[in-house]
C-alpha cells in the first residue's frame, strides 16, 4: 500500500464530511463550546446612544470659544440621563458610560476644569468636536453581522451576543461519538494488572479530548479481538452515535480481521500515512456513523487524533473552514538541537520551545520520539514538524513547529 501524505488525507477527508443538519435554540448560558447554526446580525447599535467617554462636563464648543466659564445646568449620570435642553452659556456635569444630552458636541474631562466659588465651571482651553463622545454604532452596528455560522462560542464571543441583548440562538447539536479500544492485552484503569496485560490508555486520551470538543462520548469499553463482538459492537454504534472512534488493531495482520468486520458494515479505507509517528490510520463510513480508527500505540493514537480526528470532529460539528483552517498553526523556530530524521514520512517530534534570551524562537526535542513513549508529551508544549523529504537536522537549522493548541493543554 502506497503512503498517503498527511496533507491529502486531510483535504480527502474533510471534502467527504457534511455538515450537521440538527439545530438546537438554546439559551447563552447553555451555549459555551457550540458552535453556531446560522449568522447573527445585531439587533441594535452598540453603543445604543452617544455617549461620555469620560467623568467631566458635556459642552458646546462653540459656548466656550466666546467664553471659557460656563454655569452646569444639571447632570447626566449613566443609566440617568439629563432630559433638558442645554442653552447657550451651560454645560452638564456627565459621568463616563452617561447619555450626552441633545446639542452637546464635546466633553471636557473634570481634570481639564476648575470649579468656581459660585459652582460655575472655567475649562483650561477649547476642546476639539466629538472629544470624548463615544459615538452610537461605533462598536457594533445595528443590522452589523458580528459572529458568521460555524463559529466556536466561548468567552470570547459570548459576551458580545449578551452585550447585544440576543437571550437564544441557534447551534448545531452535540455529536454523538462512541469510542472503544480493541485488544485483548488491555485492562481498564482502576482494575488489577495481570502479566502481560496493559492498561487502557487510548480509550482515556480520546475521552479527555473528546470532553474538550464538546462532544457526547458513549464508552463501549474494551474489545477482545474477536470479529462477532466487533461486528455486535460496531452494528450498536452505527444506531446509536454520529461517529466511531476505535483504537487498535489497524496495523498489519489485524488489519485484515477488521477490515472484514468494517467492510460488510460500510466502507472504510485504511490508510498508510507518510506520518511519523502514526502510519496506520483507517477512516470510513459505517451505514450511519462516521468511523475513525487510531494506531494502538497510544503517541500515534494521540497524534492521528490530533492532526486528523480533530479537524474532521471539527467539521462534523459544524465549525466552518476557515476555523478549521486555524486550528493549528504553524510557526517557524530555531532547533538547539540536532534533531533525528529519517527521510520519508512527516515527523510530528514531541518538543518543547521558548523565548531564547535575543526574544527569537527556539525548539528542542522532549525525551525519546518513539510511539510507545507517552511521557514525552507531559513536558513538550508544540510538535516539531519535519517534512517528509528532510532528513537529520542539524541544531541551529530552522524548523517548523505547532504549538499545541486547548486539546493538548
Ligand atoms: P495494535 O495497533 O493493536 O497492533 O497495537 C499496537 C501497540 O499499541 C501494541 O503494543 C498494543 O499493546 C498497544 N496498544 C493498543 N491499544 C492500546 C491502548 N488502548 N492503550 C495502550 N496501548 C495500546
Ligand atoms: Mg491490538
Amino acid at each position: 500500500m502506497a503512503l498517503l501524505a498527511l496533507s491529502e488525507a486531510l483535504e480527502n477527508m474533510l471534502a467527504r464530511l457534511p455538515e450537521p443538519t440538527i439545530i438546537e435554540h438554546l439559551p447563552l448560558n447553555e451555549c459555551a463550546n457550540r458552535i453556531l447554526a446560522e449568522d447573527v446580525f445585531s439587533p441594535i447599535n452598540v453603543p445604543n446612544f452617544d455617549n461620555s467617554a469620560m467623568d467631566g462636563y458635556a459642552v458646546r464648543v462653540a459656548d466656550l470659544e466666546q467664553n471659557l466659564t460656563l454655569t452646569v445646568a444639571g447632570k447626566s449620570f449613566a443609566g440617568n440621563p439629563f432630559n433638558g435642553e442645554l442653552k447657550a452659556g451651560e454645560c452638564i456635569r456627565i459621568m463616563t458610560g452617561a447619555m450626552v444630552p441633545n446639542g452637546v458636541d464635546a466633553v471636557v474631562m473634570q481634570e481639564d476644569t476648575q470649579v468656581n466659588d459660585n459652582g460655575s465651571i472655567t475649562f483650561n482651553r477649547v476642546p476639539k468636536l466629538g472629544s470624548n463622545i463615544r459615538r452610537i454604532g461605533e462598536d457594533v452596528k445595528q443590522g452589523e453581522l458580528v459572529l458568521a455560522k460555524g463559529s466556536l462560542l466561548n468567552v470570547a464571543s459570548l459576551p458580545l451576543l449578551a452585550s447585544l441583548g440576543i437571550a437564544t440562538v441557534p447551534v448545531f447539536a452535540k455529536l454523538k461519538v462512541a469510542i472503544l479500544s480493541t485488544g485483548d492485552e488491555l485492562t481498564s484503569v482502576g482494575q488489577p494488572l495481570a502479566e502481560g496485560k496493559i492498561y487502557d490508555t487510548n480509550r482515556f486520551a480520546v475521552r479527555l479530548m473528546l470532553e474538550k470538543l464538546n462532544c457526547e462520548i458513549l464508552d463501549y469499553g474494551i474489545l477482545a479481538d474477536d470479529p462477532t463482538i466487533f461486528e455486535q459492537t460496531f452494528t450498536k454504534a452505527q444506531q446509536e452515535a454520529d461517529v466511531l472512534i476505535t483504537s487498535g488493531g489497524v496495523s498489519v495482520g489485524e488489519a485484515d480481521f477488521t477490515k472484514d468486520v468494517l467492510e460488510k458494515l460500510g466502507e472504510i479505507g485504511f490508510w498508510k500515512i507518510a506520518m511519523k509517528p502514526g502510519k496506520p490510520f483507517a477512516f470510513g463510513k459505517l451505514e450511519k456513523a462516521w468511523f475513525f480508527g487510531l494506531p494502538g500505540n497510544p503517541v500515534s493514537a494521540l497524534v492521528t487524533f490530533y492532526q486528523l480526528v480533530q479537524p474532521a470532529l471539527a467539521k462534523l460539528s459544524g465549525l466552518s473552514a476557515e476555523k478549521i483552517a486555524k486550528l493549528t498553526q504553524n510557526l517557524t523556530a530555531c532547533s538547539a538541537m540536532n534533531l533525528k530524521k529519517g527521510v520519508g514520512r512527516q515527523d510530528f517530534q514531541r518538543g518543547y520551545y521558548y523565548a531564547n534570551e535575543n526574544g527569537e524562537l527556539e525548539v528542542r526535542p522532549v525525551g525519546t520520539q518513539g510511539s510507545h513513549i507517552f511521557s514525552a508529551f507531559n513536558e513538550s508544549n508544540c510538535f516539531i514538524v519535519l517534512e517528509a523529504e528532510r532528513g537529520n537536522v542539524e541544531a541551529g537549522e530552522k524548523v517548523t513547529i505547532q504549538p499545541f493548541n486547548s486539546l493538548l493543554r
